[in-house]
């Protein structure tokens, strides 16, 4: 979209710069002229005009043509050369898709040296996968990885595409949905298609985890979508299966590289790795001060787990956002997940529920987390807890 002043109709009054509110218009010579760079489209100056000479022109987008697109495609995450398990976990969820549509579904790996790494692509799940192998994609750069993704998705004409909700996953794919151009639904918590209309039924949390909405793009294509990791489940290895590796050219200038990468720093701040772990014992507002963590860390020790935590505690300044679990924190799927002093919000839900087994200990019978825990202690964590840890320890010694 793009703003402009029809010159003959403006008739220099002001009324236009008086109602920007970035000071992004100037009346010269009685016509008015917007500073493009400032506005940002609000619309404040064309409401304000009585001559009706301001508009906005909006770029007629093409239609494509849908019938054109067929097949899943995920975009399979790497970083030095290995795949990010996300990508497996949508190799799981984009084959039950593609069985569903009767079409391939197919993975797009892009890096340097990373050709071997197609194979264990096939063995959980693709038909096929498209590699770009270059060694001016070494390092994620925004500009070259949608650039390789664009061409391919030109030629091959995908009708799905599916990416993981990570730091790249979030900046690529985006950025990929304006080249195209088509929408983008993030954070999905669950994926399926319509029977009838044969659409990505995109389905996330909105409103703050008030409802969750499921989101259709009819009108453009590839319908896109990022799924945050440890949501959706991978599918068993299988050495067995057999698909097609097929390499892509795709030609790189230098302009395409706009960042040269001088050297790759890890945070060491971050000791929990949550979404790695079988067990997590996670602490609420029940816990009623820092302190008391104390016997959460003790629990999730004498069962090798880590330690996770509600908003609420994270907000109080009892323990760091790393350990945050729900939708503005991890999403996480132990093995075993105990909620201690949790009260089970849609938000803390959202990033825990598709846990193997959910123990929850709440003094209050009705606490929403009892409607989603496999095992429900209606008591006091100060004290059940404790005694927990105390029988944990007398069985693994
Ligand atoms: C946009 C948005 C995003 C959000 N994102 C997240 C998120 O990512 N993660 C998240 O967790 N929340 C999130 N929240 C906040 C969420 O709505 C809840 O406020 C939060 O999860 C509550 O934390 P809590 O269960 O620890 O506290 P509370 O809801 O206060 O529950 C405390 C529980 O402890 C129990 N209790 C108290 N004393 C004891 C005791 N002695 N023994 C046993 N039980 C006891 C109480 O019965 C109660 O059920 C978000 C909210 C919004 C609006």
């Amino acid at each position: 979209m793009s703003i402009k002043v029809i010159t003959d109709k403006c008739n220099g009054c002001k009324f236009c710069m008086s109602a920007c509110p970035l000071d992004a218009i100037k009346v010269e010579n009685k016509k008015a002229a917007i500073e493009l760079e400032k506005c940002n489209l609000c619309s404040a100056c064309i409401s304000a005009c009585k001559s009706n000479a301001i508009v906005i022109e909006k770029k007629e987008i093409k239609v494509v043509n849908k019938e054109d697109y067929r097949g899943v495609w995920v975009f399979a995450e790497q970083k030095n050369g290995e795949i990010d398990s996300v990508s497996y976990e949508l190799l799981g969820e984009g084959r039950k898709l593609a069985d569903k549509l009767g079409e391939e579904l197919s993975a797009v790996l892009v890096g340097a040296d990373i050709r071997k790494e197609a194979e264990k692509l096939i063995c959980y799940g693709a038909d096929k996968v498209y590699v770009v192998d270059n060694p001016m994609l070494k390092e994620y750069q925004d500009s070259s990885y949608s650039k390789a993704l664009f061409s391919l998705i030109q030629r091959h004409k995908p009708s799905i595409l599916l990416g993981g909700a990570t730091t790249i996953g979030r900046s690529l794919l985006p950025r990929l949905a304006v080249m195209l151009p088509t929408g983008l639904t993030a954070d999905c918590t669950g994926l399926d298609i319509d029977d009838e209309k044969k659409l990505l039924l995109q389905t996330r949390p909105a409103f703050g985890g008030n409802i969750m909405a499921t989101i259709i793009c009819p009108d453009y294509r590839p319908q896109m979508a990022t799924v945050r990791p440890r949501v959706m489940k991978k599918l068993a290895e299988e050495p067995s299966r057999k698909g097609e590796i097929i390499d892509e050219d795709v030609r790189f200038i230098r302009r395409d590289i706009m960042t040269e990468i001088v050297n790759v720093v890890k945070d060491t701040t971050i000791h929990v790795n949550l979404q790695d772990a079988e067990i997590i014992v996670s602490g609420g507002r029940g816990l009623k001060a820092p302190e008391n963590f104390k016997i959460i860390r003790e629990l999730a020790d004498a069962l090798g787990g880590a330690v996770g935590s509600s908003r609420a505690a994270v907000d109080a300044g009892w323990i760091p956002y790393s350990h945050q679990v729900g939708q503005t924190g991890k999403t996480v799927a132990p093995k075993i997940y105990f909620a201690c002093g949790i009260s089970g919000a849609i938000q803390h839900q959202v990033g825990m529920r598709t846990s193997d087994v959910i123990i929850a200990i709440n003094k209050d019978p009705q606490a929403p987390i009892f409607q989603i825990a496999s095992y429900g202690i209606v008591g006091d964590l100060f004290q059940v807890v404790p005694a927990l840890t105390k029988k944990f320890k007398e069985v693994s010694n």
